[in-house]
């Protein structure tokens, strides 16, 4: 039994050189399910999974720093294949799917298209993956992943106004966004790194994980705002290519 998350894109509002945007691949015992799937994350994911070999795809929200790379996957997937693959399911709020349906015709063949809605769970690969809504404009569902005794939360994009309980109560690794710095002007539907902190530690997550990190900023600061926040707090930044076994 195991579950792990390797970072795919880590860059918040859009890719940069030097990071992604946002995108993980979960490896839930053994099943490769690509989470998110913003501009530069289908080439990292290449590193780690062959597409032939996906198992899933699952989008937290419409916006285009999540979602663009997802295209990839389907022209790879339809158009590029000795034999014809199996399709494999997409799973996506309902207006996240249609997005996807009016970009381009003929996914159907290539995705099993999977409704996702809050307070809804499912099952992959023994694993149970939980919805929960977050504070963010188009309709974008926060995911909860339990494997055994395995926790791992991750916020998508959110600001501060959701249930952070629900979605990562106790979990050993919450994966937060944190667009945002002390300084700048507080948005709605985003986080600042110290928001995230208080956040993380108020529902007992056991390590936090920064993302959606601000393009074009000294991360180092977002860091040390975060750790001023709550000194007892395991708090890193997410980096592309890092791989975390939960829980372990
Ligand atoms: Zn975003
Ligand atoms: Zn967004």
């Amino acid at each position: 039994m195991s579950l792990s998350i390797t970072v795919l894109g880590s860059s918040g509002m859009f890719a940069t050189v030097e990071r992604a945007a946002s995108g993980y691949l979960l490896d839930i015992n053994g099943a490769r399910i690509w989470m998110d799937a913003g501009a530069g994350t289908w080439r990292k994911l290449l590193e780690y999974v062959d597409y032939p070999h996906l198992d899933g795809i699952l989008l937290t929200h419409r916006h285009p720093d999540h979602t663009t790379d997802v295209f990839q996957a389907f022209h790879a997937r339809a158009y590029w294949v000795d034999e014809p693959l199996p399709s494999i399911p997409l799973w996506a709020p309902q207006e996240t799917v249609d997005s996807v349906e009016s970009y381009v015709e003929g996914t159907e063949g290539c995705f099993d298209l999977h409704p996702i809605a809050e307070g809804q769970a499912i099952e992959v690969a023994g694993a149970r993956l939980s919805f929960v809504r977050m504070a963010h404009p188009p309709v974008t569902l926060g995911v909860r992943i339990e494997e055994g005794d395995n926790v791992a939360a991750y916020s998508a994009d959110t600001g501060p106004n959701a249930d952070f309980r629900a979605l990562a109560s106790g979990a050993d690794l919450f994966i937060c966004e944190a667009t945002l710095q002390d300084s700048d002007d507080q948005w709605a539907g985003h986080l600042s790194a110290s928001q995230a902190a208080a956040l993380a530690c108020g529902v007992g997550a056991g390590r936090l994980l920064l993302t959606h990190l601000p393009p074009r900023r000294d991360l180092a600061l977002s860091l040390a705002q975060a750790k001023e926040t709550d000194a007892e707090c395991d708090v890193q930044l997410a980096e592309d290519g890092l791989r975390v076994e939960v829980g372990a």
